[in-house]
């Protein structure tokens, strides 16, 4: 591809809106353009790199057996009535009515429309397993779309769903998907770890999660030191014993602390579920005007669930007293991880704090960078703040839970999510085989999720530096890009020539073909920001000597290399 015939719209400056690096420089390298919350349009660039994602895991979903299908996004409400999650799915599923009046929704998930398939087109165990996927475009309605394409209201997700008569079937189908999704990773030439999860309220079955390992990363995972346990956040607090962890200092006693049964009653109030509250707080300082004078705050930490938040918006509007809303790097410091908190100013009075950042800018528009406004509440900068009590079940430097090693706790992208879902589905829509006997059974399914979307970020989020992003060859839009300088015949034959040779052996080639008026210094900033891993200059300077530069993305200094060796050299 030649710059002059593409579109690659590149700008200098990082996106206000955009706080995750992954963001901002897909913003900045002109991969993706926002169109509404959560709402984003590709663009070739960007689009390059989805789907080369998309093409390594449908290679490595058929390499598992698995059949492509493709479902429709617009689905009726009769198959989520069916299985009860019409009224179940909160305000996370977008429902909407045709000409007819009749109720659709756009999909979330596809376990109703693949399971009404099985129902009709599956009669006989003998046709088992059948794992079919689609990558298809998903709609969610999230409370609080961030950071991008991390987290969409539109994204796409590759999506499988397995049939079996056995539970041994499953089983073994879904290790199958477990060795599939670690290909997929390592071939994305991510750092990612398998953890267990909590598979909640279907109870019983098994469940993984796929995380990519960033600091940016939404969940906590657990890993021993010496064991190969790891396991997400919810499932280690699952089968962990309850602490209720004190703090190192409290000095701060004359203050009244929120005993367990005043944080049940704000949990309550809240809807929340007191587990959720990981740590209490005393912040003190934060002044409301309207308030006699510094009133000190309770804060609750309370794990993220996005849920959760729309719930505290409307418990806080109802409440005609003024709000306080923070935004402290000492909360983050005292958190271990980004923080606002929100709620009426008061000492009995909660305010909940949650881990996101993103969170208080979508509460606030207009809010200031220095300490965030709101009906006439300032958040005090010298605020000081006192940790009460650390209620979480499971801290770094616990013992594992398998009995080996201690814990750490990192930070992780979950990209990927297997499940083995039992009949809950196939129980519901009535989709049976006939067995050896000629008895009609129920059959039992698992189902396999990618954020493939979400992949393109989480990549970025492991893979950059301060010139910008630095992709992997597996899925980089461009493996290497050209850099012609001078205005020789022999530079500009040479250019050719090697372009050719390249793009007929099939590489992803970006040849900068910009005239003059674009400087050597911006072309090579552009190719660094878009994060082409290889790239070669062919000057007249370099052709002197009978060398072409090349520079690997990733190092420092670059080589000259024979110009007669370049092609064979890069490929
Ligand atoms: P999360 O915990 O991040 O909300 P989830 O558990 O709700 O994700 P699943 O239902 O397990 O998501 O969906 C399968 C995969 O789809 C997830 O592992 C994730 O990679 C991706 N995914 C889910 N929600 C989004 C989103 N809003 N934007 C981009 N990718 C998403
Ligand atoms: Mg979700
Ligand atoms: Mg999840
Ligand atoms: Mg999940």
């Amino acid at each position: 591809m030649r710059t002059s015939q593409y579109l690659i719209p590149t700008v200098k400056e990082t996106p206000s809106d955009a706080v995750v690096v992954s963001h901002q420089l897909m913003l900045r390298a002109g991969m993706i353009r926002k169109i509404a919350a959560g709402l984003y349009t590709w663009l070739p660039l960007g689009l390059k790199t989805l789907q080369k994602v998309e093409t390594i895991v449908r290679q490595e979903m058929n390499k598992a057996g698995a059949l492509e299908v493709l479902m429709p996004a617009a689905q009726p409400a009769e198959l989520w009535q069916e299985s009860g999650r019409w009224e179940q799915y909160g305000p996370e599923l977008l429902r909407f009515k045709d000409r007819h009046q009749r109720d659709f929704c756009v999909g979330p998930t596809h376990e109703e429309v693949i399971t009404d398939l099985a129902r009709n087109e599956l009669t006989s165990y003998k046709q088992l397993p059948m794992n079919m996927y689609q990558i298809q475009t998903k709609f969610r309605d999230e409370i609080r779309p961030r950071f991008g394409l991390m987290r969409g209201r539109e994204f796409l997700m590759k999506d499988a769903y397995s049939f079996h008569v056995t539970q041994e079937c499953l089983q073994s189908t879904y290790d199958k998907m477990h060795e599939t999704y670690c290909n997929i990773f390592n071939r994305l030439g991510l750092d990612f770890r398998p953890v267990e999860a909590d598979s909640g309220s279907i109870g019983g079955s098994s469940s993984h999660e796929f995380h990519v390992l960033a600091d940016s990363g939404e969940d906590d995972i657990v890993f021993s030191t010496d064991s190969s346990y790891a396991a997400n956040i919810e499932k280690a607090e699952a089968v962990a014993p309850a602490t209720e962890r004190q703090a190192p200092t409290q000095d701060k006693a004359e203050v009244a602390t929120p005993d367990q049964k005043t944080i049940e009653e704000v949990t309550a109030f809240l809807n929340i579920n007191a587990n959720q509250v990981v740590k209490t707080l005393i912040v003190e300082g934060a002044v409301a005007e309207d308030h006699q004078g510094p009133a000190p705050l309770v804060a609750l930490v309370v794990r993220g669930d996005h849920e959760l938040n729309e719930i505290k918006a409307e418990h806080i509007a109802a409440v005609a007293e003024p709000l306080t809303f923070a935004s402290d790097e000492r909360i983050k410091d005292a958190l271990g991880c980004s923080a606002g908190s929100i709620g009426p100013a008061g000492l009995d009075i909660p305010v909940y704090v949650d881990r996101s950042a993103a969170v208080m800018s979508d509460f606030v528009s207009g809010a200031n960078k220095d300490g965030f406004h709101l009906t006439g509440v300032n958040w005090d900068r010298d605020a000081q703040i006192t940790e009460v009590a650390d209620l979480r079940n499971v801290v770094e430097g616990d013992q594992a839970p398998d009995g080996n090693g201690t814990l750490t706790i990192k930070r992780g992208i979950e990209v990927g999510h297997i499940f083995q879902l039992g009949t809950k589905y196939s129980e519901a829509l009535g989709a049976k085989v006939l067995d050896q006997n000629g008895k009609a059974q129920t059959m039992i399914m698992g189902c396999y999720g990618i954020g493939v979307s979400r992949v393109v970020a989480a990549t970025i989020e492991q893979n950059n530096d301060d010139r910008g992003m630095i992709w992997p060859d597996a899925i980089a839009p461009f493996q290497i890009g050209m850099v012609p300088m001078g205005k020789s015949d022999e530079v500009k034959e040479l250019t050719e020539s090697i372009y050719n040779q390249l793009t007929a052996m099939g590489y992803d080639v970006l040849l900068d073909d910009r005239d003059k008026k674009t400087s050597p210094g911006v072309k090579f900033a552009d190719m660094d920001l878009i994060g082409i891993p290889h790239r070669i200059v062919i000057s007249d300077r370099g052709l002197n000597n009978g060398t072409i530069e090349y520079k690997n993305r990733r190092e420092a200094d670059a080589q000259d290399i024979a110009k007669d060796d370049i092609v064979s050299f890069l490929t």
